[in-house]
């Protein structure tokens, strides 16, 4: 399990708190309007913001001040991040090792992982030989091969067309299923979380409420959720 026990995060004059537990088996989404704290909800859990107070821990374990790369999850922000001079399977390898030195074994995990996101016999391309949603597919592979136990995705395909983000969600749900690995994704698109989350962490006036069922939360919306939806 993991637990957010009495957290408040702070960045500049802005505060969230967040106190609830999540099923680390499970996909969630994290929704609510825009500058309510969503993407400083996950830079904490991924180790990049340390908690003002409260404790962050991992099947019992206190994690508040784990190393990010030594924490259970695997993230995966907007821009991809993905280096424009290294191949598709040197790009996939820094998510095995960042010093690239890879062993026959390190290799065969990143055809592994290229084959499960559909990019096989891809790998000596650079990232502008590829489509958006090439692109978006091997930096999801490099957050599979380091075979966390949680995803952290935040509007990983807020740029692609609609009928490419829906390609892209329904393969991390496929690939969550097969690996056993939960989600955590902010999106700004509550269809996103119908569509691949059956829990919803509402995050909204200061505070990450604990996850409910998405569609309990979006067909009966509390006040905040109701103005940020226009309903
Ligand atoms: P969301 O992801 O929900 O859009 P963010 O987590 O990005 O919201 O931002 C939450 C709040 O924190 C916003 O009010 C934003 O202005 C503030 N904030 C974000 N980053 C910083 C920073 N580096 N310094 C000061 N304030 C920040």
């Amino acid at each position: 399990m993991l637990e957010l026990k009495n957290i408040e995060l702070r960045q500049g004059t802005f505060a969230l708190h967040a106190s609830f537990s999540v099923d680390p088996a499970a996909r969630a989404a994290v929704i609510g309007p825009s500058g309510a704290g969503k993407s400083t909800l996950l830079m904490a859990l991924a180790g990049f913001l340390k908690p003002a107070s409260g404790q962050l821990s991992w099947d019992g374990a206190d994690i508040t001040s784990t190393a990010p790369s030594a924490r259970p999850f695997s993230v995966l922000f907007q821009d991809n991040n993905l280096f424009p001079h290294m191949s598709v399977a040197q790009n996939v390898g820094l998510g095995v090792r960042p010093s690239l030195r890879l062993s026959a074994k390190d290799k065969t995990r990143v055809q592994e992982a290229l084959l499960s996101v559909g990019l096989l016999g891809m790998d000596e391309r650079k990232p502008a030989e590829l489509s958006g949603g090439q692109q978006s597919r091997v930096a999801l592979a490099r957050v599979l091969v380091q075979r966390k136990p949680m995803l952290l995705l935040d509007e990983p395909f807020a740029a692609l067309g609609p009928a490419l983000k829906i390609e892209m969600l329904d393969l991390v749900a496929e690939l969550c299923e097969k690996l056993g690995a939960g989600l955590l994704m902010v999106s700004h698109d509550p269809e996103d979380a119908r569509r691949i989350c059956e829990n919803t962490i509402l995050v909204a006036d200061g505070l990450a409420h604990a996850p409910t069922a998405t569609d309990d939360l979006l067909d009966n919306p509390p006040e905040p959720l109701r103005a940020y939806l226009g309903k």
